[in-house]
């Protein structure tokens, strides 16, 4: 299996923790590539992993290589690759910020900032399911068929993208857009992008991401 790939998976888990992404126990992290997933083991700190630590597992949760357990959460790692093959990369984090609004039950509608409605689009809040279910994972990868980021009430946060480097740029987004919203309400009020020009944005993102 390939080391690079495991390496970068170890180095994303400092990275989130240095960002303040991610800290204590939470998270998790995969790669697909070439038909295996590469995941995080469960229950170790991410950001003390080593690229030894790194699991590899098929498409059933079977472990091929690494002697630790794959995630508590490769459930829903599994289903959303299942579901998306534009994605080879999933980031599972509780970061701060982002987690306040998921125990809110706040989600975050695009629109209120231009980078982020290009990065994100909407985020949902997908209602409290226990961590590892099937329940769990079946409204994660329902909501990540249309959607790049979600908010999990009362746990933490997830993002995909067709690279790891695009799904930690979009966890890195969703931290810093709920931190924008919160310093906007509370010296004034979260004042959203006007229907009409939101629309001519939106446009604007379509016809990018059609072209690449
Ligand atoms: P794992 O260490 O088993 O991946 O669990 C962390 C987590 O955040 C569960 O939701
Ligand atoms: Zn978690």
């Amino acid at each position: 299996m390939k080391r690079a790939i495991k390496e970068e998976i170890a180095n994303m888990g400092k990275r989130l923790y240095e960002r303040r992404l991610n800290g204590g126990y939470g998270g998790n992290i995969s790669v697909k590539d070439d038909e295996v997933i590469y995941i995080t083991p469960s229950g170790l700190p991410k950001d003390i992993l080593q690229y030894s630590d790194i699991i590899v597992m098929d498409f059933k949760g079977n472990v091929l290589e690494g002697t630790g357990k794959p995630s508590s959460e490769m459930l829903f790692h599994i289903l959303i690759y299942k579901t998306r093959e534009d994605v080879n990369a999933i980031i599972h984090s509780h970061p701060p910020l982002a987690t306040g609004f998921a125990i809110a039950g706040k989600e975050i509608p695009p629109g209120i900032h231009e980078e982020s409605t290009i990065v994100l689009g909407k985020v949902p809040v997908l209602p409290y399911e226990v961590t590892s279910s099937k329940e769990l994972a079946k409204n994660v990868s329902d909501a990540l068929s249309k959607s790049n980021a979600a908010l999990l009430a009362n746990h933490g946060a997830i993002t995909v993208g067709d690279t790891l480097e695009t799904a930690f740029r979009r966890m890195e987004e969703l931290e810093n857009l709920c931190e924008m919203i919160l310093v906007a309400q509370s010296i004034g009020k979260v004042n959203k992008i006007p229907q009409e020009k939101l629309e001519a944005l939106l446009e604007l993102i379509r016809k990018r991401t059609k072209k690449s």
